[in-house]
This record gives C-alpha cells, structure tokens and sequence, in this order.
C-alpha cells in the first residue's frame, strides 16, 4: 500500500469510527434512561429490556471501533492512542503518515 492509499484508507476508518459513536451513544443514554428512572411499563416491555438493548448496542459500537479504527499499513490499534495520532498524524506503532 502507498502512502497515499494508507492516508485514504486512514480517513475512511477514521469517519467509520465517528459515525459509530452516534448509535453508540443512543445505546448509552437507552442504557441510562431506561436504568435510572422507574417507568410504567413501555409497549408492556420492561424497561430492563431497553436498558439491556441499549447496553448491547455500546458494547458492540466499542468492540466494533476497537476492531476498525486501526492503522492500515501495520494493522496496529489507534483507538486509545488517538489523541496522539491527531497530534502527530502518524501511527504510533509503526509511524507511517496518516494524514
Ligand atoms: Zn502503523
């Protein structure tokens, strides 16, 4: 892969891994809502099934984002790192550019 093509390929990544936080987040606030206040049942579904949905919902954005926000030339984990990538723009395993 060209340096080019690892820059194309980080940006793609990178904008996967922002969309993921939307749902994610819906996941997390489901998780709360339904956790933390006493509602009437809802659809006659107990609320512990909304707040277990939501929980699966983030935990599998955050699996997911683990596993995809990578980088594309030494496969090396970015997520957690990924204020210092911002910083620098180079993978901080290998450091190959990413931007
Ligand atoms: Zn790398």
């Amino acid at each position: 892969m060209d340096a080019d093509a690892i820059k194309r390929e980080h940006r793609i990544r990178q904008r996967r891994y922002w969309f993921a936080q939307i749902p994610m987040m819906g996941g997390l606030l489901l998780t709360v809502w339904a956790g933390t206040s006493h509602h009437e049942r809802l659809l006659r579904i107990s609320p512990l099934w909304f707040a277990l949905l939501g929980f699966v919902v983030f935990a599998g954005g955050v699996a997911w984002s683990l596993n995809n926000y990578r980088c594309p030339a030494c496969n090396g984990r970015l997520l957690g790192t990924a204020k210092r990538v911002q910083q620098t723009g180079r993978c901080t395993a290998c450091g190959v550019a990413l931007r």
